[in-house]
């Protein structure tokens, strides 16, 4: 099967922003989600295969996101190195009867500094609406942890020529209600839905055009963040492919899944090296 059709060329409405090299506030940002994978031992021995090999970086931002109950370890297990640890989800509440949940706070004190919310697992597999998106965005800020904002259209939705408004709404629902002090914290992830998992992935321009199009919707929102926040692509990210989607001016970086668990992939897809 082929991918998904390009975007109406009409729906394309905004300029592109500056490249990542001229805007030190979108230095690249490479995140690795490991999902509900990895026995403890084993994520702490991913953490410490990864800080060994990501030892010298300096000019790029790399965070993992184990597991609530591997949070801590890893944690412990990367300090004093350049890789940072976040959470996959947290609840809106700071603490409460909310049996399976995890909160910011709980987040924080573990060790995390960043937290993924809206992830398309959890709004299509545990039914995370928009609104439930962005209260747990909101929790995050009020913890000092940096949401990564995942947004991203199903197949059915690129077919019928609807990716830039459900972008749009997962946008503006979860961005707006933030002042705009706190959206410096801010890291948006564009995760086409149809690319996630299934080792497809959206080619470079296909991921542009929405990249641009989320510049656009940011520089709408008036402030800097139009300019500064970071737009990270996800959706079957390899080192074979990273180079192509690093090369597009709106594109600052990955959020990867499957190729997060291989120490040797993830470190190549950080530094975008092919072989
Ligand atoms: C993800 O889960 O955010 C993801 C992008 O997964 P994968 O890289 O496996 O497609």
């Amino acid at each position: 099967m082929g991918l998904p059709p390009p975007l109406r060329a009409q729906a394309i409405r905004t300029p592109t922003g500056s490249r990542s090299e001229e805007n030190p506030m979108r230095r690249p940002f490479i995140a690795g989600n490991w999902k509900m994978n990895l026995l403890l031992p084993e994520a702490v021995r991913l953490a410490g295969d990864l800080r060994e090999r990501l030892r010298d970086l300096s000019d790029r931002d790399v965070a993992v996101f184990p597991t609530f109950v591997a949070v801590e370890a890893v944690a412990r297990a990367l300090e004093e190195s350049p890789i940072q640890v976040g959470g996959q989800t947290c609840h809106p509440e700071d603490a409460g009867a909310f049996t399976g949940e995890i909160s910011a706070p709980i987040l924080a004190s573990a060790g995390a500094s960043l937290v993924i919310v809206g992830h398309s697992e959890r709004r299509h597999v545990f039914g995370e609406s928009d609104a439930d998106v962005a209260l747990r965005l909101q929790a995050a800020l009020r913890h000092r942890l940096r949401p990564v904002l995942c947004v991203g259209e199903t197949l059915e939705e690129r077919e019928s020529g609807r990716t830039l408004e459900v972008v749009e709404r997962q946008v503006r629902s979860a961005l707006e209600p933030v002042a705009k002090d706190g959206l410096a914290a801010v890291t948006l992830a564009y995760e086409p839905v149809w690319a996630i998992g299934t080792g497809k992935v959206a080619t470079p321009e296909q991921a542009q055009e929405v990249h641009a199009a989320i510049r656009g919707m940011l520089r709408d929102m008036g402030g800097a963040v139009g300019e500064d926040m970071r737009i990270l692509y996800g959706g079957s990210v390899k080192a074979s492919n990273v180079d192509g989607l690093m090369a597009m001016t709106d594109i600052d970086g990955a959020l990867v899944g499957g190729a997060s668990l291989d120490a040797d992939e993830f470190a190549r897809i950080v530094r975008f090296e092919a072989m």
